[in-house]
């Protein structure tokens, strides 16, 4: 089954509001394993929204709406609806019935436009609106099936979960819904990825191999079509194999969480805690683990020592180490090391992890942009460092180096 979203609203064309129903009715409709080909929004005119209706019903077998169910005469959708399949609006007496009681329990005059929300397509399934007043249809016209729905997000949500997926769930009949499993790598590029599961993703055929990158990580998305769970488990369980064989050490879930997520979920595991000492990255480490609520359980928390001075005064790094003729420098794996035994020093943490590199976008103390160094002093008193050289503008460097910083303690906590 084809499904088209149309949102209607002229605020959504402005730009002023987001059109977050489309992205709730997609989610919902991949649930039931159906796709969308297209998503439309079109302003509160009546022969453009016609227009609409009509292309949609062209190319899709299922055709959802949102917005233009109110009482005021820019909402229209139905009385559109009704003239491109031939139907009459009569009123819904139940939800007439509902709308006179909450005036008259308010106290307040209803003004005649109010009627109109309890109005329906003549002879269609009423979506009754727990949320609010206007009440949402479905019907079915010449094998197109139609859902109209309220805008506001508050009374779309539930009447599409508990009225209208049960309506559509009964006109798809035995069709199969698709499921999907997320592989999360860190420590990988894409390129890297892709590379070496390319014989995998040449010749997918069930489940489907996507490959994903956002945000510094990568992700692979393994999808198949299944009644329950366990059979869509068992369809997954091959290739996941595979590709645990080839990338195991660098893939830390198998579910859409964050490294962030992955590595505070092991400490608490373990009963550890741990500590960074940042300095290109300026906090950004200590920003996404602290996004996590709970996190305080395992992350103490950090120093941004992002001059050589404090790098000093604050986590001890011996000054010959940082400035003169024959130092290292501040980028360098001495200072790394010296970073990560100092924070945990201070700290009394289980591991500490430091970040000291040239975020660009020129270099410094010569040394080129994007190498970066990664410290971590482990809970057996260990101290090592592990050199990377990133690309990409200054942003995408320092996300990149705090996920690597993140992916070396990963691979300690997951024994990698
Ligand atoms: P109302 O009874 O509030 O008039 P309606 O069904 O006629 O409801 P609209 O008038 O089109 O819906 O929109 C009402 C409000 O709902 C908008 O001001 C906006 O806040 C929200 N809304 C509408 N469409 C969307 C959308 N596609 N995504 C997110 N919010 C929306
Ligand atoms: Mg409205």
């Amino acid at each position: 089954m084809k499904a088209e979203i149309i949102a209607v609203g002229t605020e959504l064309l402005l730009g002023q509001i987001v059109n977050t129903n489309a992205q709730y009715l997609s989610q919902g409709l991949a649930q039931l394993g159906i796709d969308v080909y297209f998503q439309t929004v079109v302003g509160d005119n009546e022969t453009r929204v016609l227009e609409a209706f009509k292309l949609a019903s062209s190319r899709a077998d299922l055709v959802i709406s949102t917005g233009g169910i109110g009482p005021t005469q820019d909402d229209l959708t139905k009385d559109v609806i009704g003239k491109f399949v031939g139907l009459e609006l009569e009123l819904h007496e139940p939800s007439m019935d509902k709308i006179t009681e909450m005036f008259a329990s308010r106290g307040i005059h209803m003004v005649e436009s109010n009627k109109r929300q309890a109005l329906m397509l003549s002879g269609s399934h009423p979506l009754s609106n727990e949320t609010g007043l206007a009440v949402g249809n479905c019907l079915t016209h010449e094998g197109t099936h139609f859902v109209v729905l309220p805008g506001p997000p508050r009374e779309m949500k539930p009447m599409f979960d508990k009225h209208a997926v049960p309506w559509i769930r009964g006109i798809m009949g035995n069709a199969i819904p698709l499921r999907s499993r997320m592989l999360k790598f860190a420590g990988i590029g894409e390129s890297a990825l892709e590379d070496r599961l390319i014989d995998l993703i040449e010749n997918q055929s069930d489940p489907s191999i996507a490959p994903y990158a956002k945000e510094g990580e990568v992700a692979i998305r393994l999808t198949t079509k299944a009644w329950t769970d366990e059979e869509a488990d068992a369809k997954f369980l091959t290739i996941e194999t595979e590709i645990r064989s080839r990338l195991g050490n660098h893939l830390y879930a198998d579910q859409d969480i964050t490294l962030e997520e992955a590595v505070l979920t092991l400490l608490e595991q373990q009963n550890k805690t741990f500590t960074a000492a940042e300095s290109c990255t300026g906090g950004l480490l200590g920003e996404m683990v602290t996004a996590i609520p709970g996190s305080s359980k395992s992350f103490k928390g950090g120093v941004i020592c992002y001059t050589n001075e404090l790098k000093h005064k604050l986590v001890g790094v011996p000054e010959q180490l940082l400035e003169g003729v024959d130092s290292p420098g501040a980028v360098s794996p001495e200072v790394a090391e010296s970073l990560a035994a100092g924070m945990k020093l201070a700290a009394g943490s289980d591991y500490a992890i430091s970040i000291t590199g040239v975020a660009g976008p020129s270099e410094s103390e010569g040394k080129p942009v994007g190498l970066v160094y990664v410290g971590i002093a482990d809970d057996h008193g260990h101290v090592h460092a592990v050199k990377l050289q990133l690309i990409g503008n200054r942003e995408g460097i320092r996300l990149r180096a705090a996920k690597s910083a993140l992916y070396q303690l990963w691979k300690l906590l997951a024994g990698k």
